[in-house]
């Protein structure tokens, strides 16, 4: 598939950086028949300590692209979560959800043998862009062409100021997340596949833990609002089986006994956003645009709408000359990919918020809220006594885990059983 002024360059597309946003990227467009170089530093994702969760939202668009099931090898699989409050389970959601380690799923996508898409193990060092061709340095000294940039660099590849780009910080040490390996007692398993479960005080900071299972191992993550040196961290770090019992004391009552069995791993997130696109011949994905809030779960929703809204306009930048910032403002003023990005935002500062405000309006939202937790708790317990009624058919398909947005609506949702679990439940 030759495009227009496509065959005096190196390749169609160059993507900088291979990580989930990248790797997704090409195989997508390699899948398409266009010809993409992938440019990262690593052969292999390292080991890392980033998303760990396929939900809903996110499988269906990996199921979409046809990459689903390169990924259930190394996974998880749950169809249930409970969500947990003070000793309680208070609500249970149906859903679709995988776990995964990070460099697993980025290691899927990367094979070499994708059609249309070759690798190369180098940094790129600079990128001069103009409204035609785009021309990359690698650190090898290798310099390559091509039509159009991805930069999927993530968190930091030195070039968005070359480029006229200036990161636009939001909210410094916005959430840090812990993940650590947990088991039930010897000679016990536990009997659920997830489990969201929500702090009672906002003094512990904490956002809430989320228990899954990565192939036969059962993964916490654990989501706070505190700086990467508050002492409170290191604290944890040193001994979270301690930390836990302390700062979430009922936690068993909806787990069964557990040991922590690893050592605790930890990755904070500054809010930040890139200023000055669009550019003429690059654009920006993932991380390397917009950061998340781990707590919020969209991290992978945003990559994979970026991938998905991309490898559209693509096709169509690609039939005509010219790569001018213009035509690729198609790409970020997509009404689907606007959305993704101020939800994402806008839940960072709910979660946040919902936790730890000590404002008057947060303490009544988090009044209300555990009031409902409670009161949903003893119906729950209703529900689960009167034998088998969860399991009798009546629940629908999973699909509408994504329609209502329990933040901003706090009353609509129309069955609070198919909530996206982590969205904390209003
Ligand atoms: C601890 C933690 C937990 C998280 N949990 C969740 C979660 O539960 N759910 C969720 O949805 N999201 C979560 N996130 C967010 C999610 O992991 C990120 O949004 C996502 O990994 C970003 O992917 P990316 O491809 O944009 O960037 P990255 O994964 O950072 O990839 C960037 C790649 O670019 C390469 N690179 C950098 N500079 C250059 C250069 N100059 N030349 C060539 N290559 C370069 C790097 O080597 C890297 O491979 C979490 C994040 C963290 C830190």
């Amino acid at each position: 598939m030759e495009s227009v002024g496509s065959s005096g360059v190196s390749s169609e597309i160059i993507i900088v950086g291979a990580g989930l946003a990248g790797s997704t990227l090409a195989a997508v467009l390699g899948q398409q028949g266009r010809r993409v170089i992938l440019v990262d530093p690593h052969s292999t994702c390292p080991p890392v300590f980033k998303a760990e969760k396929l939900d809903v939202d996110q499988v269906e668009l990996l199921r979409k692209f046809g990459l689903l099931e390169s990924f259930f090898p190394n996974s998880g699989r749950w169809n249930e979560v409970q969500m947990g409050y003070d000793g309680r389970i208070f609500r249970t959601v149906q859903v679709e959800q995988y776990g995964i380690n990070y460099a697993d799923m980025v290691n899927a996508l990367y094979a070499p043998e994708r059609p249309g898409v070759d690798f190369r193990r180098a940094s790129v060092e600079h990128i001069a862009n103009t409204g035609h061709i785009q021309h990359v340095k690698l650190s090898g000294g290798e310099e390559l062409t091509a039509r159009l940039v991805v930069l999927a660099s993530g968190i930091s590849s030195g070039l968005e100021a070359s480029l006229g780009l200036r990161r636009r910080m939001i909210q410094r040490d916005q959430s840090l997340v812990l993940g650590f390996d947990i088991a039930a007692s010897p000679g016990q398993s536990f009997n659920f596949g997830s489990i969201a479960y929500y702090s009672v005080t906002p003094s512990t900071r904490i956002g809430y833990l989320t228990l899954f299972k990565i192939r036969n191992t059962m993964r916490a993550n654990l989501f706070i609002f505190r700086t990467a040196y508050d002492p409170w961290v290191r604290e944890f770090i040193l001994d979270p089986e301690r930390m836990l019992r302390r700062y979430l004391p009922k936690l068993s009552g909806v787990t069964g006994e557990y040991r922590v069995v690893s050592k605790v791993e930890s990755g904070r997130a500054d809010l930040y956003r890139a200023d000055g696109n669009p550019q003429p011949g690059v654009v920006l994905i993932g991380d390397a645009f917009q950061s998340v809030c781990p707590s919020t779960g969209l991290g992978l929703d945003k990559i994979l709408t970026d991938v998905d809204v991309l490898s559209a306009c693509v096709s169509r930048w690609l039939e005509t000359p010219g790569m001018g910032a213009d035509k690729l403002a198609d790409f970020y003023n997509d009404p689907r990919k606007l959305a993704t990005d101020s939800r994402a935002l806008q839940r960072a500062h709910h979660h946040r918020s919902a936790a730890i405000d000590p404002s008057l309006r947060w303490r009544i939202h988090r009044f209300l809220l555990h009031f409902k937790w409670r009161f949903e708790a003893a119906v729950e317990s209703l529900r689960r006594r009167s034998d088998g009624f969860a399991r009798s058919g009546k629940l629908d398909s999973i699909s509408s885990a994504k329609a209502a947005d329990p933040i901003i609506c706090v009353s609509t949702a129309k069955n609070p059983r198919h909530s996206r679990p982590e969205n904390r439940a209003t």
